[in-house]
């Protein structure tokens, strides 16, 4: 049976609450030892009940709600208690230190240790167990309600079944291999490779959410690029709302990287202003377009400001050229002025651009709407289906997809089914590292290593 462990479940310092969790077999009694009920009340599982904590020598730490759970329906399935006491962290110290002197044999918890006793006794798998890790730190709403599907069970809703039925098709295909000449064994084979190319398909699809799904959780880069004067300063700031960047007439003014964090339906988007990029630049100016085009290479999305006031030029030639290989969309900005470029010089100008948007950076308009095709544009929209976040489920997910496509492959070369096989039982690995099925005691350890205390 596990020991008690405890630990604040509130950051130290935040407010006026703070809330210390107790999990396991003495929970009920750590708190029968230290808690006073106020007007001779008693302690009803699963309601707030009010009164003092104390120390063993009788002294008030605090005032406190407490709230006992009893196991198997709590977060950990263990008997539970909760402490809430005002959020002076020297009080929460106090109690802290009280608990730890109860002869119950109470100890801190590790970090992640409740979500790890709440695996441990099959509440929550692995995937789902890092949900609850990836909802505290997500960036924006839309970030978090993905780590919400996913502790609802999403990725592992997905996986279960193929894992059930590559295990069916494991199955069959080594039934063929002992028994090769009997008519319906070489049935089950093909149904066993019919299963391997179901679950293959399936694969392949919940990875190539990954791209979009991976920004939806840690944001979108996006790196403002264009020649001087365009209006990449003014975008910036209409962007965030408020005169962040240096706005100025004189060419050459953003000499360093600004970055600035907003928010579109949701998803988090980082923003470099990099410095304008021109043939005579030099010295402090040079330095700013090369931490300008580092920023460009690191970005999951280009916008390249073009004005539509003026033709195009050796400049504007020179900032598209430091686009390289990322996604980019054209930004035709100051469409309140008579226009010289057109939408269809622009595209004839960087064939590659994923789309055109005329906008008035100096105006606000047309902004949003440029940064949620950016998110369109790299796949990075909230959906309804389940999508990849966690660049350790894809990597599995990634060594899946490749078993079985040599297994796959195998039997189209007609080489002997086991071998085939044998790649199908490597995927099935794959595949429960997922849900934490096939992972080594150490391996699960470093993962939950990794959470934060309290959870
Ligand atoms: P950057 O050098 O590319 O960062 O350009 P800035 O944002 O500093 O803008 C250069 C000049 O263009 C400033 O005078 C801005 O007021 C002006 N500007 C920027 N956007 C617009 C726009 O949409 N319409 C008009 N008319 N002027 C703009």
């Amino acid at each position: 049976m596990n020991d008690t462990i405890f630990a604040p479940a509130t950051p130290p310092g935040m407010g006026g609450i703070a809330i210390i969790r107790i999990s396991g077999p003495q929970a009920l009694a750590a708190i029968t030892h230290c808690f006073v009920p106020k007007r001779g009340g008693t302690l009803v599982p699963r309601r707030l009940t009010y009164g003092t904590i104390q120390n063993e020598q009788g002294e008030w730490i605090d005032e406190a709600m407490v709230a006992f759970l009893p196991a198997p329906h709590t977060y950990t399935c263990e008997d539970v208690a909760e402490i809430q006491c005002h959020g002076n962290p020297s009080l929460v110290n106090a109690i802290l230190f009280m608990l730890s002197q109860l002869p119950l044999g109470l100890r801190p918890a590790q970090p992640g240790e409740f979500t790890r006793r709440a695996f441990e006794n099959g509440r929550l798998d692995l995937s789902e167990a890092e949900a609850v890790m990836d909802i505290i730190g997500a960036q924006g709403t839309a970030s978090a309600r993905a780590s919400l599907a996913q502790l609802r069970g999403g990725i592992s809703a997905q996986i279960r079944p193929w894992i059930e039925q590559l295990t069916q098709a494991v199955a069959a295909i080594e039934a063929g291999i002992d028994f090769p000449e009997d008519d319906w064994e070489e049935e089950a084979n093909e149904q066993g490779f019919t299963q391997i190319q179901s679950v293959y398909s399936g694969i392949d699809r919940l990875l190539q959410t990954y791209r979009g799904g991976r920004i939806v959780r840690n944001g979108l880069r996006c790196a403002i690029v264009g020649k001087p004067n365009v209006g990449k300063s003014s975008l910036f700031n209409a962007a965030a709302g408020f005169e962040r960047a240096l706005v100025s007439q004189e060419a050459g003014t953003t000499r360093d990287v600004v970055e600035e964090c907003i928010s579109i339906d949701g998803i988090a988007i980082r923003l470099f202003d990099t410095a304008g990029l021109r043939l005579q630049a030099q010295g402090l100016e040079q330095r700013g377009m090369e931490l300008g085009k580092q920023q460009i290479e690191m970005a999951d999305v280009a916008l390249l400001v073009l004005d539509a006031s003026a033709p195009l030029d050796a400049d504007d030639r020179l900032a598209m050229e430091q686009l390289g290989e990322v996604p980019c969309l054209i930004a035709l900005n100051k469409g309140d002025l008579p226009p010289v470029l057109s939408r269809e010089d622009a595209y004839a100008f960087y064939p590659q651009a994923l789309g055109v948007y005329s906008c008035c950076a100096a105006e606000g308009q047309g902004v949003v709407e440029l940064f949620r095709a950016a998110l369109k544009a790299v796949g990075a929209e909230e959906s309804q289906q389940t999508v990849l976040t966690n660049a350790r489920h894809a990597e599995a997910l990634t060594r899946a997809k490749r078993l079985l496509f040599s297994a796959l492959e195998a039997r189209q070369a007609g080489v002997p089914p086991d071998v085939a096989a044998m790649d199908a039982r490597e995927a099935l690995q794959a595949l429960g590292e997922i849900t934490g099925q096939t992972l080594s005691q150490e391996v699960i350890h470093t993962i939950f290593s990794t959470f934060c205390v309290g959870k």
